[in-house]
């Protein structure tokens, strides 16, 4: 399987990536990216990703304009994304699931609210 995780905050990055090792992808491939011009780029460059777990504020380039560009192309329209905020920008999430989003989960996450989203994705 191979991953991708942006997020600003390399914290965020670190814990969600151990949630997935602890959840069974331990053998997987984690890509990181700190804001979604990144992202793009690590898409475009990894060929395949089986799923994408974004922030959603982030300087230069935003989870829902990351979105927006990933939906955009035909060629990763169909790659399941986790989108991850905060309470504050909850307002944020009808506005992600409306350009494509596949779920969301609110910062701060226990480990077993991303599992099971995560679970919910990949089957
Ligand atoms: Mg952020």
């Amino acid at each position: 399987m191979k991953f991708l995780t942006i997020d600003d905050s390399i914290t965020v990055r670190k814990i969600i990536i151990r949630t997935l090792e602890q959840a069974g992808y331990e053998g997987s491939e984690f890509l990181e990216a700190a804001d979604g011009e990144e992202g793009l780029e690590r898409v475009a460059k990894a060929g395949e990703v089986e799923l994408v777990i974004c922030d959603v504020n982030m300087p230069n380039m935003n989870g829902l304009d990351f979105l927006r560009a990933l939906r955009a192309n035909s060629a990763w329209a169909h790659i399941p994304v986790l989108m991850v905020t905060t309470e504050s920008s909850r307002h944020a999430i009808a506005e992600a699931m409306e350009i494509g989003a596949n779920a969301y989960v609110v910062k701060p996450f226990t480990p077993e609210m991303l599992q099971s989203a995560i679970r919910g994705l990949l089957g």
